[in-house]
């Protein structure tokens, strides 16, 4: 069994409904449970400012996928979703993004592990912190240390 931390964000169609059914899809993977989920967040958007705001969230799972059948899984529930890969930091119907697998550094043309980018961005700390405060990043900190400095304005948790 191993540790595995997925971010999701959706900000077109029904983003909560989408996070929310991504998760159940998470959880029906082969050899595959959820195992905990943190709360919904609105954030927002990021890099490209004129789109509407994001739903963010995160999930630990417990898998016997390797990182890259995982990254597979992801890839293909984002499909599912109606994902069209427009612009970079564009409006998506889904995002899932492979933060963390329990021991594993990884970077290849198709995966980098830990996610490369996880550690400057409130909208994938934040709902981390729910459920991985004291996982270690780069650089001798931790989300809860990491998040601390970082500017959380106008993210606002759903109920
Ligand atoms: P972003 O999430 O940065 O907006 P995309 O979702 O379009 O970008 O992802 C582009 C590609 O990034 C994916 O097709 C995947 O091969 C690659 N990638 C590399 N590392 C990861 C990771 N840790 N998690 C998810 N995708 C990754
Ligand atoms: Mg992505």
């Amino acid at each position: 069994m191993t540790f595995a931390y997925v971010a999701l964000g959706s900000n077109l169609g029904r983003p909560q409904h989408q996070i929310l059914g991504a998760m159940s899809a998470l959880d029906r993977l082969p050899g595959t449970r959820l195992l905990q989920r943190s709360s919904l967040y609105r954030t927002p958007p990021w890099g490209l400012i004129e789109q509407p705001p994001f739903v963010n969230a995160a999930v630990q799972l417990d898998t016997d996928l390797s990182p890259h059948a995982l990254l597979d899984a992801l890839l293909a529930l984002e499909a599912d979703a109606g994902r069209v890969r427009s612009q970079r930091n564009g409006p998506r119907t889904l995002d899932l993004d492979l933060l963390h697998v329990d021991g594993v550094w990884l970077n290849d043309p198709r995966l980098t592990l830990p996610h490369p980018r996880m550690a400057e961005r409130a909208f994938v700390l934040l709902p981390l912190n729910d459920i991985a405060p004291t996982l270690p990043l780069s650089g001798h900190t931790t989300v809860r240390a990491r998040l601390a400095q970082l500017d959380t304005h106008g993210c606002e948790k759903l109920a």
